[in-house]
């Protein structure tokens, strides 16, 4: 029994009384009928009470960390404990790698997929958009088989869950064969240059990532991380919209060091190496920050960020740094990329929630008029209402978690708020 168990960033104290860690699927299965209230925990990085339950909190890492190939079908079934971090490592010792991945690698893949995490690149939909199965043990401990190519409509509702419909056990993923990457920071692209030619910049690369602190309107950083596919000559590169390649390793936040940061300087290495921008071989326990992000048709990037610049002071001042990166658009109903080319405005905050909450408001109000959604598994201030009228398929969604889940056995206080809205 675990007591005063909290999320990564030690921000939310989960209200269950116990995490059960099954370590077979019939044990889940008895312990999930069993239950009046559960809850599955990932590797517990989301910054609100997503993952919380009044009931039981269920860890699946316990159960065997299956990742298996299908080289006939290009995909991979892995566990839902498995995080992205050992997925790499397998996947490539195989040849194979998925198509992309989020800043962190130390996240569980059904955690990430439940959340709709993403990474960043124009032709890069978010995480969730790489799976094909969905196999989860439902409230009254059935295994339920959702599939991409048989289960159409019904599928597209469940892959983005947020836990609602019942405990994955195992995910189905696309895979591609493995890749070469490498990694370039340039340093000081004008305001100008970004509302000029967002497309051309954030098109430079398989993935690009942009920082700013919004102390001044330029962009601190550019990440370009570049597919080598078969050419591995590292030209010295030249200015990028009038950023300057960096001469060293850059860590996003000003002043820290670069130690636990992917390689960069443009030295190719594998694709779970350089996609994050944190080393898998570095694992924080906990974090000293919250986070933030919204995520908006891209269409009004520009506009977007000017909006924002008005009130850059006041962000800046509780703001470690922003990150700002593409998604593609996608048909998973719960994606805040669903039907739409998406860029994401990320805020890695100070760990003070009382200062940061009231600058997420003002955000929230200076973005509203562009539609943003919210990260499922960050911070977010916004009425209940307001969110699931940015979902078109929202009350479809609802359906499918009665459905599945008709007495609420996983339905938390999060998902009755901000999903069912208290019906
Ligand atoms: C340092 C840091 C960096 C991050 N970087 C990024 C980033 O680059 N891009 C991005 O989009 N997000 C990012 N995030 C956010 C993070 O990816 C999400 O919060 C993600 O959901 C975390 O996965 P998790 O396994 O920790 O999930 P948890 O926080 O443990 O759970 C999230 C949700 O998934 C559900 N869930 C988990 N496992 C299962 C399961 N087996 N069955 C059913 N439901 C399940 C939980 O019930 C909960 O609803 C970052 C977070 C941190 C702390």
């Amino acid at each position: 029994m675990t007591k005063n168990l909290t999320n990564w960033a030690r921000n939310i104290t989960f209200q269950a009384a116990d995490v059960e860690r099954p370590s077979s699927l019939d044990e889940l299965r008895g312990l999930v009928a069993r239950s009046a209230k559960v809850r599955v925990l990932g590797s517990g990085h989301s910054f609100n009470e997503i993952a919380d339950s009044t009931g039981t909190l269920l860890s699946l890492e316990g159960l065997p960390p299956a990742v298996e190939i299908d080289t006939a079908a290009a995909t991979v079934r892995v566990a839902a404990g498995v995080r992205y971090a050992e997925l790499g490592r397998r996947l490539h010792d195989k040849g194979y790698a998925v198509h992309n991945l989020a800043s962190l690698p130390h996240i569980s893949v059904a955690g990430s997929v439940a959340t709709a995490t993403h990474g960043s690149g124009d032709g890069n939909g978010n995480l969730a958009t790489a799976v094909t199965a969905i196999e989860m043990v439902t409230a009254d401990g059935d295994v339920v088989v959702l599939r991409r190519e048989e289960d159409g409509d019904r599928f597209r509702g469940a892959v983005v869950g947020l836990g609602a419909l019942g405990a994955v056990v195992a995910l189905t993923l696309d895979i591609v064969p493995a890749f070469e990457v490498r990694q370039r920071v340039y340093e000081g692209l004008p305001a100008e240059a970004l509302d000029d030619h967002f497309d051309d910049i954030m098109s430079r690369a398989y993935s690009v990532s942009l920082f700013t602190d919004w102390r001044t309107p330029r962009i601190n950083q550019v990440w370009v991380k570049e597919r080598v596919d078969g050419d591995t000559g590292s030209a010295s590169p030249g200015p990028l919209f009038g950023a300057l390649p960096a001469d060293g390793p850059r860590h996003p936040v000003p002043g820290m060091s670069a130690v636990h940061c992917t390689e960069q300087l443009g030295v190719p290495g594998p694709w779970f190496e350089r996609l994050p921008h944190f080393r898998p071989d570095f694992t924080p326990s906990s974090g000293e920050e919250l986070q933030a992000e919204y995520l908006l048709p891209r269409r009004h990037a520009a506009e977007a960020l000017r909006a924002l610049r008005v009130i850059g002071d006041r962000i800046a001042a509780v703001l470690q740094i922003s990150e700002i990166r593409t998604i593609a658009a996608d048909e998973l109903w719960l994606s805040p990329s669903h039907r739409q080319e998406t860029v994401g405005l990320h805020f890695t905050w100070i760990k003070d929630a009382a200062a940061v909450l009231p600058v997420l408001g003002m955000i929230e109000e200076r973005l509203a008029p562009f539609g943003a959604r919210p990260h499922w598994g960050k911070l977010f201030t916004m009425a209940p209402g307001d969110l699931r009228a940015r979902y078109e398929r929202m009350d479809d969604f609802c359906a499918l978690a009665r459905h599945y889940d008709p007495s609420g056995t996983f339905t938390n206080d999060f998902v009755a708020r901000y999903v069912f809205g208290g019906r």
